[in-house]
């Protein structure tokens, strides 16, 4: 046992419930509960996930820590304070920011998330990595979600805290998210050891799917099944959520979650226009090498026949060249 590490978690958990208190029935709060109420976090949730808020201070917390006679440079080492730029003495780290603690597996908090109220830069600050908190090997939300994916050997992974917050409002427990990195392998071998299958919520937009579809390789190299969640509109799960609500969420994207082979293809497909016979030729180019990868010919044939019947050509010679192509990977 590592007596500096015991302080920090103290620190941490004190924090926590500190921040939380402040949003919750502090003057300095209220605007950031306007700000969550507007984007519909419910109570419920608020106190579930213990939000909370730094008020946009130098020394709230570093007072807080100061009362209960911490070691201010330990403090610092372990993220709740920053150095004074100029001059001796420490500052809050977090200011004006709504608080996501972030905890261990043991549910004990190591870190927080601080999203800025409204617009700025950066949207999120987190805790710098310590000795309790390695961003490689920390999935949001894992401490509450892993007796639901044990049971149901399923994972659903998304990029953002309020994803994994609404997803949990509309009834999907299973779900964590990284701490704004793209996953690791550490993370995928964490997956592996508790579900047999991922279904990947990720952003709808550009850099969304680009992650989406890293992912899907770092989570099939560890031999998960793999579904994607394809969100319309570029609308990341949070803004779906308050948009049609949980129950179209759960039905028209959790469980609508696609084949890795159908989401790649619909990722490729954005890329070309289909309308022009160029555009249908570069895409064909590219989708056979997906669908000539399959070693069910039954696969193959389902896809071929979707894209064969979308492009208007003959099943017949999407099959003769995609088996050309096999017999050339071979
Ligand atoms: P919100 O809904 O509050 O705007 P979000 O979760 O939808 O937030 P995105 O911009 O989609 O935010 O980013 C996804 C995730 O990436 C965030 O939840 C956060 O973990 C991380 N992230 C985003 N911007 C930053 C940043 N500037 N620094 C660190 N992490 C970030
Ligand atoms: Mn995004
Ligand atoms: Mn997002
Ligand atoms: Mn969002």
């Amino acid at each position: 046992h590592n007596p500096e590490i015991d302080r920090l978690l103290q620190a941490y958990e004190w924090s926590a419930k500190f921040y939380h208190y402040l949003l919750k029935n502090t003057e300095h709060g209220k605007a950031a509960m306007d700000y969550l109420r507007s984007r519909k976090f419910s109570d419920k949730m608020i106190d579930q996930f213990q939000i909370g808020f730094a008020p946009d201070r130098w020394d709230t917390l570093l007072q807080f820590l100061e009362r209960r006679q911490f070691d201010l440079a330990e403090m610092e080492r372990g993220g709740l304070l920053s150095a004074r730029s100029e001059g001796k003495g420490y500052i809050d780290r977090f200011r004006g920011r709504i608080i996501f603690p972030i905890a261990n597996r043991a549910g004990k908090v190591v870190a927080f998330a601080g999203r800025i109220l409204g617009e700025g830069q950066p949207k999120y600050l987190n805790s710098p990595e310590s000795k309790l908190f390695n961003k490689s090997r920390i999935l949001y939300n894992l401490h509450q979600s892993k007796a639901s994916i044990r049971k149901t050997r399923q994972l659903v992974l998304f990029e953002g805290y309020g994803d994994v917050i609404s997803a949990w409002e509309s009834g999907v427990h299973n779900g964590v998210a990284t701490m704004g990195t793209s996953l690791t392998e550490n993370h995928a071998s964490m997956i592996k050891a508790l579900a047999d299958e991922v279904v990947i919520a990720y952003d709808g937009d550009r850099a969304g799917q680009a992650a989406a579809l890293k992912a899907l390789s770092m989570l099939e190299a560890v031999d998960l099944r793999v579904k994607v969640a394809v969100i319309p509109g570029g609308m990341d799960p949070d803004e779906f959520v308050s948009q049609y609500g949980g129950e179209r969420f759960r039905e028209q994207i959790i469980e609508s979650a696609v084949s890795t082979v159908k989401f790649k293809l619909i990722y490729l497909k954005k890329n070309h226009i289909l309308l022009e016979e160029d555009g249908k030729i570069a895409y064909v180019k590219e989708a056979l090498p997906i669908i000539a990868s399959l070693h069910s010919s039954t696969e193959r044939e389902v896809y071929l026949k979707e894209i064969a019947a979308e492009l208007e050509l003959s099943y017949e010679s999407l099959k003769q060249d995609c088996n050309l192509l096999r017999a050339s990977m071979q």
